[in-house]
């Protein structure tokens, strides 16, 4: 395998008391679209900012391309950095604001507006050059704002929450516009949200991350099928969460005591521990078990069934247990009405074990 392009080794960050980042260890491969998602406080500003140069680690290594570039200042990175709020010159117009980061490079005139010209078409703003910035719409700034990064072409482009201030059929379009463009430049980008939808619509690899520490890395499909963590499957959407206790264990497989039933499941744990299983609201199936690899979950009643459009979301309790709770994803035509008590079953290979 290559070297990956960035780089995280053993990244601290605190402040005073505070532990911001502990025990960051981070590759990101040339051309990928990384999405750090995470609650609001989890770290991913200060992680951005310290690939970005604007933050100190206070202990930690930062490698873009093998060199170290812990100690250097954002300039001298071959990182942008789009921030939350563009910071773009509201008086300035469109290509100005673009043209900034060659002017800077003291790139003559004619040439930073024939490249300022080129990047706005390629957000989809040809034309719109001579408009100041305060003339714009939330999604043609952040288009501009956009631009304006590429332009310099970095080697890596962070982006705090770009797409936070526009409302929601925007950030959609924005979002597919993101993926489209990263796709022609072929750029690494490294992009905030706080939002799962958001992370798995434009990742290629998503970093969970929680109270300062990397939950959970992989591709979008794996962190929601096979979240590692009991963090990461109840933040990447909905999930019925079951407490179990070890019984046996048998090399890669484990056998469990739930309130529900007993079960087989794969994973690695210890003989009595306490452990939670996940098990998504769509794998959750209603009526009688077929015979192979399924896992029949007793009677549920069901208290609620909403349409959602796509599917019906219906809640349900154990019929032996009514504090066992679950949320269960049913076909848009599914006749699991309040009130009715219904046999209940899951595919056995859908079942996660995860790590506190
Ligand atoms: P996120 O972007 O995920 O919302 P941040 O990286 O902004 O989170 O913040 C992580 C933690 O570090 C939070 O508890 C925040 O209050 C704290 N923090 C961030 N910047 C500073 C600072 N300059 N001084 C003190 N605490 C900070
Ligand atoms: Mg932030």
């Amino acid at each position: 395998m290559t070297e990956a392009l960035v780089q995280l080794a053993d990244v601290r960050k605190t402040y005073g008391a505070l532990v911001a980042l502990d025990n960051i260890n981070l590759d990101i491969q040339q051309g990928q679209f990384v999405v750090l998602l995470g609650p609001s406080g989890s770290g991913k500003t200060t992680l951005l900012s310290i690939l970005g140069g604007f933050v100190e680690a206070t202990s930690g290594q930062v490698l873009i391309e093998g060199a170290d570039v812990t100690a250097v200042p954002p300039a001298q990175r071959p990182t942008v950095t789009v921030f939350q709020d563009y910071a773009l010159f509201p008086h300035m117009t469109a290509r100005d604001n673009v043209g900034f980061g060659l002017a800077m490079r003291k790139v003559p005139k004619a040439e930073r507006h024939r490249r300022a010209e080129a990047m706005l078409a390629t957000v989809g703003l040809e034309g719109l050059g001579a408009r100041r910035i305060e003339q714009l719409s939330g999604g043609q700034r952040q288009r501009v704002a956009l631009a304006r990064a590429i332009v310099v072409e970095p080697k890596v482009l962070l982006l705090d929450e770009p797409l936070g201030a526009l409302d929601l059929k925007i950030r959609r379009q924005m979002q597919e516009e993101l993926v489209q463009l990263q796709r022609r430049i072929e750029t690494t980008f490294v992009h905030v949200t706080h939002d799962q939808e958001e992370a798995m619509n434009i990742a290629d690899v998503v970093v969970v991350m929680n109270a300062g520490r990397i939950e959970d890395v992989g591709p979008p499909e794996r962190v929601y099928l096979r979240p590692a963590s009991l963090f990461t499957a109840t933040f990447m959407g909905d999930t019925n969460i079951i407490s179990g206790r070890v019984t046996e264990v048998h090399g890669e497989r484990v056998k469990l005591e739930t309130a529900a039933c007993s079960l087989v499941v794969e994973g690695t744990a210890q003989t009595g521990a306490d452990v939670h299983l996940s098990i998504r609201p769509e794998q959750l199936y209603l009526g009688d078990a077929p015979e192979a690899n399924a896992i029949a979950l007793g009677d549920i009643s069901v208290t609620s069934n909403v349409f959602q459009g796509p599917n019906r979301l219906c809640h349900a309790h154990s019929v032996d247990d009514p504090t066992v709770q679950w949320i269960i994803r049913q076909p848009p035509e599914s006749t699991a009405a309040a009130g009715l008590v219904m046999k209940m079953w899951v595919r056995q290979s859908d079942i996660v074990l995860l790590r506190d």
